[in-house]
């Protein structure tokens, strides 16, 4: 029987150091701000941003939220990033996606100041963590590492396989289990032998968007299964990309949803603003 890798209580320590470092930033007269905007009335949308709000108050991080209605155009969402990129108030920046569709999200993303861009979305900022030279990291795939490390399971030498491609979870989370000497393979909707593959990883990642698509035939016993899926069913509950109750019986550590990913990505938001806030001062020391 799997082990549940708890995301929770992983988070809450997160959370617990970013505290403190926010405390001693503003011990030494330094702010942190965090700004998320809100475009339309995408209600999983609003979901993520009252819990990154509350999670900047419970951090101490200073936060506003800009909502705009539906029917913004694309200058004007422009404007407002301008206008945050010049706010010294404000760390870093962060517009929820999905935007409206009349919106082009890449000139969103590209329009953010890269050292503002606590998503790490932005060209230069994926550009630099190809290259693993990198301030931020996309704050789901860095979560779903600290999950990882917190199993003790060493990534060097191990095969590892994401299921997903998008450049907000798939393809950064396989660079970063590259980065750390993962053998990686990526899958997609256009990968043949899906199971077979899956069933070769030590560590498997599941960021796919399909309810309960991995089944336990498909993972190999005393794997690590990080489910990044978040799917709403019709009776409004929340299901990740693996069945749970079947793979749990083969799997070494396995994460539940919710309380698995999800907690890690909003822990590692306030991370990557405080280090934001630390490279914009220039170099405030608060390892110690
Ligand atoms: P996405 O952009 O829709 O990408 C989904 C990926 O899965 C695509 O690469 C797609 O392949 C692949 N795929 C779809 N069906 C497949 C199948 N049957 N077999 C193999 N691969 C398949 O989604 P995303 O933004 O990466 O998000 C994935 C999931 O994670 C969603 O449920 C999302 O809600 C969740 N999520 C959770 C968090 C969190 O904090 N917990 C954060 C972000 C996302 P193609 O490229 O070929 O289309």
């Amino acid at each position: 029987m799997a082990q549940i890798i708890d995301g929770k209580l992983i988070s809450a320590k997160v959370k617990d150091q970013v505290k403190e470092q926010v405390e001693k930033l503003n011990k030494q007269g330094v702010s942190v701000g965090l700004a998320v905007v809100l475009v339309g009335n995408n209600p999983a949308s609003r979901v993520y941003v009252n819990s990154k709000k509350k999670a900047c108050a419970a951090v101490g991080i200073y936060s506003e939220e800009h909502t705009l209605p539906e029917e913004t155009t694309e200058e004007e969402l422009l404007s407002l990033v301008q206008k945050l990129n010049a706010d010294k108030k404000i760390n870093g920046i962060l517009v929820q996606l999905p935007l409206p569709r009349h919106i082009d999200e890449n000139k969103i993303i590209n329009a953010i100041s890269p050292e503002k861009d606590v998503d790490a979305f932005h060209p230069q900022n994926v550009g630099r963590i190809m290259i693993g030279e990198f301030d931020f990291l996309p704050c789901t795939p860095a979560g779903i590492m600290e999950l990882i490390a917190s199993t003790g399971v060493e990534i060097t030498g191990k095969r590892c396989v994401v299921i997903g491609r998008s450049n907000i979870v798939g393809k950064p989370m396989a660079m970063l289990l590259l980065h750390k000497n993962g053998t990686v393979t990526i899958c997609h909707s256009k990968t043949q032998n899906l199971a077979e593959i899956c069933r070769e990883a030590d560590i498997l990642v599941a960021a796919v968007g399909v309810p309960k698509l991995v089944k336990k035939d498909m993972v190999k016993p005393g794997a690590v299964v990080i489910d990044v899926g978040m799917n709403r069913l019709d009776d409004g509950s929340l299901c990740g990309d693996v069945d749970f109750a079947d793979v749990q019986e083969t799997a070494g550590y396995i994460t539940p949803v919710p309380g698995g990913v999800g907690p890690m990505t909003i822990a590692m938001l306030m991370q990557n603003t405080v280090t934001a806030a630390v490279l914009q001062k220039n170099a405030v020391v608060i390892t110690d």
